[in-house]
């Protein structure tokens, strides 16, 4: 084989390079070293026993939105995630476990820039709660100790939709129903109650999230017991596909 053939790979190998190289930089903020940054940011990652013990359920969720607002904001942490990788592969030791919708725009550890092993991550259409979804939570926060529960449901979401227009089709039927309730709670403004009018969609959307706190609450006593001794907290917010912000609800 002649040295030259390989020429076209070896020069995309160095491009590669030189494109991983600037990537890395770019997600410096401006005149920061990657050391620098890191030491900036409060918390090590990924947490150590002690340190989620030493968490409170308000730090947590401090950790979320500062971690949604450097999203937001284009400055990530600089992760290594071999490092991360190798630091959790001991055990695991997460502030929070998010409940939130299989959709693919809202990807919970990156728009909330938490890497391995920082977040329980539970997922469903519609960010909808079943025994199952409720026993992971459970575990998430009474057997591995996470102090926040966040119910995170997004705009413009399609399992939503389809609770809205009635849609049936297999299995999908039976899911949405779980929403139904939502849609009810909805005052009539006068305004239509279809998947083509956004600003209604939004409104379930939100009473959903709202649903699935008080089911959460209601059907499992240890959470509830957790929650009311303020070993744990539980929060709802609404995450916007087109700004890529979280909104978390205050009360
Ligand atoms: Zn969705």
């Amino acid at each position: 084989m002649k040295l030259s053939s390989n020429r076209p790979g070896l020069l995309a190998g160095l491009a590669a390079i030189v494109l991983l190289a600037a990537g890395c930089q770019s997600m410096q903020p401006a005149g920061t070293s990657p050391a620098a940054n890191a030491s900036a940011n409060a918390a090590p990652f990924p947490l150590t026993k002690d340190e989620q013990a030493a968490m409170t359920p308000q730090q947590a969720l401090a950790e979320l939105r500062d971690g949604n607002a450097r999203f937001v904001a284009g400055q990530p942490r600089v992760r290594d995630y071999s490092m991360e990788v190798k630091a959790s592969a001991g055990g695991q030791y997460p502030l929070a476990v998010v409940l939130s919708c299989i959709d693919s725009r809202q990807p919970m550890e990156i728009i909330l820039d938490q890497g391995i092993g920082n977040i329980f991550s539970t997922r469903e259409a519609g960010n909808v709660l079943d025994d199952d979804v409720l026993g992971g939570i459970e575990f998430a926060c009474k057997v591995s100790g996470a102090k926040l529960i966040a119910v995170i449901g997004h705009s413009n979401c399609g399992a939503i939709k389809g609770a809205v227009d009635n849609v049936e089709l297999g299995n999908l039927t039976g899911l949405l129903a779980r929403i139904k309730p939502a849609v009810d709670q909805v005052p009539d403004d006068g305004s239509p109650r279809t998947s083509k009018n956004a600003a209604f969609v939004d409104k379930v959307a939100e009473a959903n999230v709202r649903l699935v706190m008080q089911q959460i609450r209601e059907r499992s006593p240890i959470l509830r017991d957790m929650l009311d001794h303020g070993q744990i907290a539980l929060v709802g917010g609404m995450y916007d596909l087109t700004t890529g912000q979280v909104h978390f609800y205050d009360n």
